[in-house]
């Protein structure tokens, strides 16, 4: 199987639009939370991502302060105003199926989670020692995560040490015992490159593919302008950080 493996869309359409058309026929899809925030749309976003077919999609902290379920105080001022703006987008469908996501999936092989499997919505996996604990937090071989918005590959040495590696975008990296992957963010890549990420899990290999597209970064920088959504979340686009 064919699994499509994305993350952090941040109501940014035109970018999940260009992945969702890159990435072709697949055989299911695994969504890893924050579909909104940040992006100027949010509707049509929730709307593509609930009419994917086979999808499992999961709720990211961006998800569930729009939700109310967080508090904003969290978040600093300029995603508290995209998060209140957002609230106001979203149509009663679209904020049901947000209040219907999980926060961690479980499947015979892989463990699904916005930010880590020990605390889905709120840690980063960002270095090796908070890395290594998480290990212990999943039983599955593999765990796929978002929330960073950086692609990489943790792999788990099997002697208390981590390996972790960037993925080299189109090239297949078999998976070796137990790792934890990020396909980076479609919406808001933050690793320095601007195309947005996301990857191809291959299930019957058990391999990683890497993948990075370009987007017409200018018009949803447009978008945003319009909308009066803070300055910062358009002009972070362009640098992909
Ligand atoms: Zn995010």
């Amino acid at each position: 199987m064919q699994i499509l493996v994305i993350s952090d869309i941040h109501a940014n359409f035109t970018a999940l639009d260009a992945v969702l058309a890159d990435a072709g026929q697949v055989d299911a899809v695994w969504c890893l939370g924050d579909l909104v925030g940040y992006g100027p749309d949010p509707e049509v976003c929730v709307e593509r991502i609930r009419q994917l077919p086979n999808t499992v999609c999961l709720l990211g902290n961006h998800d569930a302060a729009v939700l109310g379920k967080l508090d904003q105080e969290a978040f600093n001022h300029e995603a508290n105003i995209s998060v209140s703006w957002t609230r106001d987008q979203l149509s009663p469908a679209s904020l049901g199926f947000l209040q219907g996501l999980r926060t961690r999936v479980e499947t015979q092989n892989v463990t699904l989670s916005h930010g880590s499997p020990r605390n889905p919505i709120w840690e980063y996996l960002l270095d090796i020692n908070t890395v290594l604990s998480n290990f212990s937090f999943f039983k599955t071989p593999i765990c796929i995560v978002g929330h960073t918005h950086i692609p990489i590959i943790y792999t788990h040495n099997g002697n208390g040490t981590v390996d972790w590696s960037i993925p080299q975008p189109g090239v297949l990296t078999p998976i070796q015992g137990r790792a934890i992957l990020n396909p980076g963010s479609v919406g808001q890549p933050r690793d320095r490159n601007p195309m947005a990420a996301y990857a191809i899990y291959h299930s019957d290999e058990n391999s990683w593919e890497a993948r990075r597209v370009e987007y017409d970064i200018a018009s949803v920088q447009k978008r945003i302008s319009a909308a009066g959504l803070p300055f910062r979340h358009a002009a972070r686009l362009m640098d992909g950080w």
